[in-house]
Parts: structure tokens; sequence; C-alpha cells
């Protein structure tokens, strides 16, 4: 988990540790859980499913680590009231996948129909749209 920590502040540019939301331990639990979510993070406390554990197709040692990816960002998140879900998520989706970590059936560079199913970042969104389909016109 420390390599996923680091990696994390990295990515958020949250080198300065004043800038990092304060968690001094993470606890990990893993169980059986009553709904379908793959894991669940409140505060400094994941708790995984056994049973996308039990039924994850592939290496299960990189399913794992994925979601590990994405619930540690949502540790190291500073989480105002305001922030919407989607905004939430996004960010520990971004981390898990600027780690190398896609998932299966989830869209991949290029892929997408609309400015807000891809990777884009920094420019006015039209621009980004433009840029990245130019950039993988052999999808289109
Ligand atoms: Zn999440």
């Amino acid at each position: 988990m420390g390599v996923i920590n680091q990696f994390i502040y990295t990515l958020l540019d949250k080198k300065n540790p004043d800038d990092r939301r304060p968690q001094d331990f993470v606890q990990l639990y893993i169980d059986v859980h009553a709904d379908d979510a793959v894991a669940v993070t409140s505060g400094n406390i994941i708790n995984m499913s056994s049973i996308f554990i039990q039924n994850y197709d592939g290496d299960v040692k990189w399913g794992f680590t994925s979601i590990l990816y994405h619930e540690m960002t949502h540790v190291f998140q500073w989480l105002p009231s305001n922030a919407p879900d989607g905004l939430i998520e996004g960010m520990a989706d971004y981390t898990m996948l600027k780690a190398n970590y896609f998932p299966p059936g989830q869209a991949k560079p290029g892929d997408g129909d609309s400015w807000d199913q891809g990777d884009l970042l920094g420019k006015p969104i039209d621009q980004l749209w433009q840029e990245y389909k130019d950039k993988y016109k052999h999808n289109v």
C-alpha cells in the first residue's frame, strides 16, 4: 500500500505533507457485502468484497490491486460536501487508469462517443475533444 500511497501523492501533486488529507493508517477489511459493491471506503476504512475476489475472472492480484488504487484515492481525497460524486469517483478511476490498471470493459484511450467518455485534461472542452478524436482517427 505504500507504493500506492506515493503514487497517489505524486499524481495528485500532494508532495507537500501539509496539502494531504491526514491519515495515520488505513484499515482494509475483506468481507461479504450485502450489495453488489466491489468495495466501499469511508474515511480510512476500506471494505472490499470477498465475493468480488472469489469470483474475479482473471488475475485476482491484478484485480485486487486495481481496486486498491481506486479506494486508496478515496482515503486521501479531500471530500468537500459540495463535491459532485462523479468528480470524486472520476478522480479515483483516474488514479487507477494512470497506474495502468484498465478494468475489463472500461473505455481505453481513443474510445468514446462524447467528450466525457475519455481522458481529457487541461484545455477547453471543444479543443480537447477535437484533439482527442484527431489523435485516434483510426478508431473513429
Ligand atoms: Zn469509488
